[in-house]
């Protein structure tokens, strides 16, 4: 089943997060060491998002010309595939060249009877928001039909794809428009769709360049905590220590300070 990550910290290069580690995403797309719920492999697409860093001032400055802001915090940019990412052949050009402190990243093994598109491969995104699941929806599209039905019509028109994943963003967003919390919004969803659907699996991943919420419903969920970086991941990308192994039920927020791991129903 998918994997996914996040990265908040110093800036580094996509190739460095996503290629490099000797069991980076890359490498699960094709030898993921920890396989569960079915599927072998990630090779129904990728996704990479990142929050680019502020353009360095230009030599004119004034009002019209500000600072450059903070390095975090602003719209994501994204490239994502229905097609593996070991056979992609803008990807090694791409993360070489791209450097950010913020970024979320999955390969994608699809559920049986989901579409295989660009638009199916997380990351999912709206406005500073990136978002991913690993995972399946039980008894979609029927279980979380009643669900689906309370948000807003044109929502439902302008999913990315037909699949349980996008549907699960569209319940985040929905949440984070009404105010909640990123850990409130993951967690309500969880908990609802959970109900509506028993026996599903909903690792989700949002970020929006600053924080990182994670849940931990079916899956396994790794995080390392750093000198001001943070990284949560499907499963730990080398054999280096400070890898915590986050338990079943719990949420993660985290940011490059450090990570909270919480019960995700208190949330
Ligand atoms: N069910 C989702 C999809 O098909 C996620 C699959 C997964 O986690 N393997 O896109």
């Amino acid at each position: 089943m998918c994997r996914h990550l996040a990265y908040l910290g110093p800036p580094v290069s996509l190739r460095a997060l996503l290629c490099d580690p000797p069991y980076s995403l890359l490498r699960q797309s094709w030898a993921p060491r920890d396989m569960r719920g079915g599927g072998t492999i990630n090779a129904d697409g990728f996704g990479v998002g990142w929050y680019p860093r502020e353009p360095a001032p230009g030599p004119r400055r004034g009002p019209d010309r500000p600072e450059a802001g903070p390095a975090r915090g602003g719209e994501p940019v994204r490239y994502r595939r229905g097609t593996p990412m070991w056979s992609d052949p803008t990807l090694p050009e791409l993360a070489a060249a791209t450097v950010s402190g913020a970024v979320l990243a999955a390969v994608r093994s699809a559920t049986v009877g989901m579409p295989v598109t660009d638009t199916a491969a997380a990351p999912f995104a709206g406005g500073r928001w990136l978002f991913s699941h690993n995972g399946v929806v039980r008894g979609w599209p029927d279980s979380v039909a009643t669900i689906a039905a309370g948000l807003p019509v044109r929502d439902l028109l302008t999913l990315d794809a037909p699949t349980d994943s996008a549907l699960l963003w569209a319940l985040v967003r929905d949440r984070l428009r009404a105010g909640a919390s990123p850990a409130a919004a993951v967690a309500d969803t969880v908990t609802a769709v959970a109900a509506a659907a028993p026996g599903s699996r909903l690792n989700l991943l949002l970020t929006d360049g600053a924080t990182v919420v994670a849940s931990v419903a079916g899956h396994a969920l790794s995080v390392r905590t750093g000198a001001d970086a943070v990284l949560v991941a499907s499963e730990p990308l080398d054999d280096e220590p400070g890898w915590q192994a986050v338990p079943e039920g719990r949420l993660v927020v985290a940011t490059a300070a450090g990570a909270r791991i919480d019960a995700l129903a208190g949330a």
